[in-house]
């Protein structure tokens, strides 16, 4: 394992940042979220917007198209004031109000040592709420058009101080019907402001707000680099689309069920690749962390246990991998979709070398499913989307493994101890049973990821019609996504109807995908979520302790939060992943 205390100073790759001339305590902000260099739609379009510069990108999700606006935007708008001065100076309008939570967060997160104040404001939230905030003041507001339009018609949310404004996944927003309610906003916002637009397509009507609305912008797009000409590369491309609490789950089965011999795990921050490696290592693979952080002994010291096959998944970001020199790997896996199709080439490179083979396995979300396309226009080669191993798939593979080794031991001879047992059961039974059960006994053994009992759900991209015309109706949109993820319940203990709990509010059951094989028991539930969410051990309900997982009764209004409370801590030694029962749906 890696030596903290030896980690050189965080410092060592902010000077990416710091040259695209972003304040300083944005620059540390991003770096304590383990990014080690900007993207390149950040690249692009961080130091135009800076100098205070019009923006049109086009660019999708995934890209790290959020930062790329909302770091200059937090620069250009400076320090929070005094509450009594504080007034909105950045304006972001997104399609959705799952975009507007998300964008917002980032920029919270972006923002904090600003002492930046973000609200995001969409339909179908409690209008009480957002103006008793708006009236508290904040700096930065993310809305979805119209729910933004309700508020400046109220005169609940004045924008005269607005400095800078974004138009998020615009092509969007234009689809959504929402045209009108752009322009009106636009021009309900000083003239003066800065103005930046994004979207995934630069089709006519887009061109056309941003004539109307943007003053001589600077283009950025992000760079289509060709591949290079020669022999393609005999890799494999696929892809498994799948929701993001269902990916590391869905890297283990993928794992099993591929056998890598060497493999590379790309993560994008530093954080994600010790928190992977970490997971990794709890499920009983040998993974290696390898990020910018890491003093050149460290690197060394990883890179050997490496090459000698001590370890047999390095997991790194793009910067660590970059200077690496490894002859070839089996197996390329992106836990996230690359922000370019040029840092897809450039970590699937690394597979398929010499006329080898390779695989490159991406793991994508749903709403990445566009990034993806893109990858493939410019290296004008397919990933095909597969599905995620299921679990008869895993042990079918596990059974050929044991198969496998039976022929081993069998070649290997020395079985005159073992005859004994079978000359003695061989009065009783049938010989083949006895084999078979000796069988059955070893393929058990392999304990791994086909002993989950539960299916991953494959995410499908997000259809169009599923989502909501208007803001207005979001908050009945989500529900729609999930239809795929009804879970195999053969295995589960039975469950009545959720009840009420002690204080009279609605009971929700709880999946918990640890059970009684790790030794889990219900004081260790009942103290995990009391302890870890504050939760009055007495509003816990019921508690199920199965094979491989639990189900405990809480109370509905505390679900989420005992799951996210749940999912950064472990239990019995073990990470935790938590979720509502699907049996509450
Ligand atoms: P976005 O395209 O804005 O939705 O960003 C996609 C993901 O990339 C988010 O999880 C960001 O936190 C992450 N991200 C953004 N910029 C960087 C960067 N420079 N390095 C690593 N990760 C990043």
């Amino acid at each position: 394992m890696i030596d903290e205390s030896t980690q050189e100073p965080q410092s060592a790759s902010d000077g990416a940042f710091l040259a695209l001339g972003l304040d300083p305590a944005l620059v540390a902000a991003v770096a304590a979220l383990g990014y080690e260099e900007p993207t390149d739609i950040q690249r692009e379009a961080i130091p135009p917007l800076i100098e205070g510069k019009d923006v049109l990108g086009q660019a999708a999700t995934g890209t790290g198209k959020t930062a790329a606006f909302a770091l200059p935007m937090l620069h250009r708008i400076g320090a929070a004031t005094d509450d009594d001065m504080r007034v909105v100076r950045g304006l972001v309008l997104v399609p959705t109000r799952e975009l507007a939570m998300q964008v917002a967060e980032a920029v919270h997160r972006y923002g904090r040592q600003l002492g930046i104040r973000v609200l995001p404001i969409y339909g179908g939230q409690a209008m009480q709420q957002q103006l008793r905030a708006l009236k508290r003041g904040v700096d930065v507001v993310v809305a979805t058009p119209g729910r933004a339009l309700d508020h400046i018609r109220r005169r609940t949310l004045a924008l005269e101080g607005v400095k800078m404004v974004v138009l998020d996944e615009a092509d969007e927003m234009l689809d959504m019907g929402f045209a009108e309610d752009l322009e009106a906003i636009l021009d309900a916002v000083p003239e003066t402001r800065q103005t930046a637009l994004f979207s995934a397509t630069m089709a006519a009507p887009i061109r056309a707000i941003a004539a109307r609305h943007l003053n001589n912008p600077t283009l950025v797009t992000i760079a289509r680099e060709q591949t290079p000409a020669g022999e393609a590369p005999r890799v494999r491309e696929v892809a498994f689309v799948v929701q993001r609490r269902h990916k590391v789950a869905a890297l283990a089965r993928v794992l099993d069920m591929e056998g890598p011999t060497s493999a590379i795990v790309f993560c994008r921050t530093r954080t994600e690749v010790d928190e992977l490696t970490e997971t990794l290592g709890g499920r009983g693979y040998r993974a290696e962390a390898l990020h910018g952080g890491l003093s050149q002994e460290q690197r060394d010291r990883v890179m050997r246990r490496f090459r000698d096959g001590a370890s047999e998944l390095l997991v790194a970001t793009d910067v660590a991998a970059r200077g690496l020199d490894i002859e070839h790997v089996s197996h390329v896996v992106n836990f996230d979709v690359p922000s370019s199709p040029d840092a897809y080439i450039h970590r699937v490179g690394r597979t398929g070398r010499a006329g080898r083979e390779g695989v490159a396995i991406t793991l994508a979300e749903a709403r990445e499913h566009r990034l993806l396309r893109n990858i493939e226009q410019v290296t004008k080669r397919k990933i095909a989307i597969e599905s995620v191993p299921t679990v008869h798939d895993l042990r079918a593979r596990r059974l050929e493994q044991t198969k496998t080794s039976l022929e081993e031991a069998l070649a290997a001879g020395g079985l005159e101890p073992f005859r004994v047992i079978i000359e003695s059961l061989a009065d009783e039974y049938d010989i083949m049973d006895i084999a078979a059960a000796a069988v059955k006994l070893a393929d058990s053994a392999g304990e791994g990821a086909a002993d989950e009992e539960e299916e991953i759900p494959n995410a499908a991209p997000p259809r169009r019609e599923e989502r909501p015309r208007r803001d207005d109706r979001s908050g009945s949109s989500s529900k729609g996504r999930d239809r795929d993820a009804a879970p195999r319940r053969d295995e589960r203990p039975s469950r009545g109807k959720p009840g009420k709990s002690r204080s009279g509010g609605d009971v929700t059951k709880l999946y918990i995908a640890l059970g009684r094989k790790a030794g889990v028991r219900p004081g260790d539930l009942v103290g995990a979520i009391a302890n870890e969410a504050g939760i009055d051990s007495g509003d816990i309900g019921a508690i199920e302790i199965a094979d491989r997982f639990s189900l405990v009764e809480v109370p509905d209004a505390s679900a989420d939060e005992i799951i996210n409370a749940l999912r950064s801590t472990t239990i019995r030694g073990k990470r935790v992943m938590a979720r509502r029962d699907r049996a509450n749906d």
